[in-house]
């Protein structure tokens, strides 16, 4: 392993979930990843540049499902059905964005995310381009499933050309697991597509070594319109079509049944668990025990910001338990432990990164909490992810390292001048509501 450059001294290291350092230290080499990591006392001589920075450190937050150009259409059409929110409020909008408005509102939202300790992001979104450009500005990690929309893309699935081969282009020159961007499949959904699509769109998958990103099961009239077209609901029409012969990352999963989930298990696919898009449109609640029960990988995902508002994915931290809880009257239902592995290794295996933990060999992506701030106090050792979980927020986050990149440094963000970047996304939102 190469030598570290860089020692991080803290008061609390959390290395993942429940496990907790006292007095702990994070070596960072000089490719950014975790060289060691322990009670200091425990870890060798120190690298010339040894940081005291106290506080508690852990790993990146993982947003396993967004669609973060949407800042620029941020709290749009609030109230309406899925439905007629997509027709009536969002795809106007969105109708009129240019691939520069795709990029300036990536780069709002993945700096919004950055701030609240947010490292990783996977983005179902069209302007895929755009969308790397931008977190190239930011500094963050990306996941990026170029969205494949009937609306848009439908004469165009075959050989010869169309959205399909455009994808697969993408994934090869910007796929770079050792890198900061990795690349996906994102059919938009099964009543968007035919299964036979998905289907071609999975093979397509396959044959470039990663994974597909759809949505499913996310609201009852969904639900119930796929049972009437297709005589069978959406997770069973996907198995017909070998979808499931690569890994999936199902987005919502809120109307799944249990043989849905017995077939997502077996297949190893994970879900995309979207609790407060899934609260605010009345989508409702995805069965979180009864998925993790069923053996299937969950991570948290923020959703759309029109569907939010926001992407710090730390309502998503606790709400995800809390609904766990009162949907099955269970106080232990889900514990605060398991909600922090969602929203940080196990949302991060889901999308087939080594992130998410902090231990040799990982990349350094990690997040400090100020743990002196009055929301974390006292914050005992024997409190601390629950306190974390239930009362943190990305008003607790000072600092932020992806890939070893000191990206944000006492609050501030060190790649991106904040101020003109949001008065650009302002004129460019007005434009989109204007011109829609
Ligand atoms: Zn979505």
């Amino acid at each position: 392993m190469t030598p570290a450059s860089v020692r991080l001294v803290a008061d609390r290291v959390v290395t993942v979930a429940n496990d907790v350092i006292i007095d702990g230290a994070v070596d960072i080499d000089e490719q950014g990843l975790i060289a060691d990591v322990g009670p200091e006392t425990a870890l060798g001589p120190p690298p010339p540049d040894r940081r005291v920075i106290g506080g508690v450190l852990m790993p990146g937050l993982v947003n396993t499902h967004a669609h973060t150009p949407m800042t620029l259409v941020r709290s749009v059409g609030d109230g309406l059905p899925l439905q007629q929110w997509l027709t009536d409020a969002v795809w106007p909008r969105e109708g009129v964005m240019n691939p520069d408005d795709a990029r300036v509102g990536m780069m709002l939202g993945s700096a919004e995310m950055l701030l609240a300790g947010v490292t990783t992001s996977c983005e179902m979104y069209l302007f895929e381009e755009q969308v790397v450009e931008a977190v190239a500005h930011t500094g963050g990690r990306l996941v990026m499933t170029p969205g494949i929309i009937a609306a848009l893309h439908g004469d165009s699935f075959g050989t010869g050309g169309g959205r399909a081969d455009a994808v697969a282009e993408f994934a090869r020159r910007h796929h770079d697991p050792a890198g900061l961007v990795t690349v996906g499949v994102g059919p938009h959904s099964t009543y968007d597509l035919t299964p036979a699509q998905i289907g071609d769109l999975a093979a397509l998958a396959g044959d470039l070594g990663t994974f597909v990103h759809v949505h499913l099961e996310e609201t009852s009239v969904e639900h119930q319109r796929v049972i009437d077209q297709h005589g069978k609901p959406a997770t069973e029409l996907l198995a017909d079509h070998g979808v499931f012969d690569v890994p999936v990352l199902a987005a919502h999963g809120v109307w799944l049944s249990d043989s849905d989930r017995a077939i997502l298990s077996a297949a190893g696919a994970a879900i995309a668990h979207n609790p407060v898009s899934n609260l605010k449109l009345g989508s409702g609640i995805m069965d979180l025990r009864a998925t993790l029960d069923a053996g299937i990988r969950v991570g948290l995902g923020t959703d759309g910001p029109a569907s939010n508002d926001n992407l710090s994915l730390w309502q998503e931290l606790a709400l995800a338990p809390m609904l766990a809880r009162a949907k099955h009257h269970d106080a232990g239902a889900v514990d605060a432990a398991t909600a922090l592995e969602l929203a940080t290794s196990s949302g991060a295996a889901a999308l087939g990164l080594p992130v998410g933990r902090l231990e040799p060999g990982a990349p350094a992506d990690i997040v400090r909490l100020d743990s002196d701030h009055p929301t974390l106090a006292p914050g005992l050792d024997e409190e601390l992810i629950t306190t974390i979980v239930f009362s943190g927020g990305p008003h607790v986050v000072t600092d932020v390292w992806v890939q070893g990149r000191h990206v944000v440094d006492d609050r501030t963000l060190t790649t991106v001048d904040l101020e003109p970047l949001v008065a650009d996304a302002k004129i460019r939102a007005q434009r989109l509501a204007d011109d829609s």
